[in-house]
């Protein structure tokens, strides 16, 4: 699969247990297939309640609309019920989730204060972001 951001750059899966993550490597986006981030968060109900599916953001000034990885179909903005909130791609037909660099991090902190620490994302965050540190 190639970035939805990038382009010409692939996405490297990592594994960790169950959970496949694709990534890449160039500006850090994360690819999460359909379930997954459920499978992250360790908790279906309370992801549910993270994201709020079919009520469309606005884009990020300057961002464009970018394209599924898996089917190509445009995908949609959607945002988190998190504070502040995160806007992510979302594909259609429902393949999975976009997430730009650091933005998944920032989710499973949300995650973490209201379900306590998973291992797994304990795993992304070392990974994928130190949203923490930044500020
Ligand atoms: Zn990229
Ligand atoms: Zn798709």
């Amino acid at each position: 699969m190639r970035c939805p951001h990038c382009k010409d750059e692939v996405l490297i899966s990592l594994e960790y247990e169950k959970v496949e993550v694709d990534y890449c490597t160039a500006c850090k986006g994360v690819w999460l297939d359909s379930g997954e981030l459920e499978l992250l968060i360790g908790n279906e109900e309370a992801t549910v309640k993270f994201l709020t599916i079919g009520s469309p953001a606005q884009a990020p000034k300057g961002e464009k609309h970018r394209k599924c990885p898996e089917c190509l179909a445009r995908m949609t903005k959607e945002s988190t019920t998190t504070d502040p909130a995160i806007i992510f791609d979302h594909c259609p037909q429902g393949d999975g989730l976009w997430f730009d660099a650091g933005e998944l991090a920032t989710i499973l902190n949300h995650a973490e204060e209201t379900l306590g620490q998973s291992e797994v994302s304990t795993f992304l965050k070392d990974v994928f972001g130190q949203s923490k540190q930044e500020s």
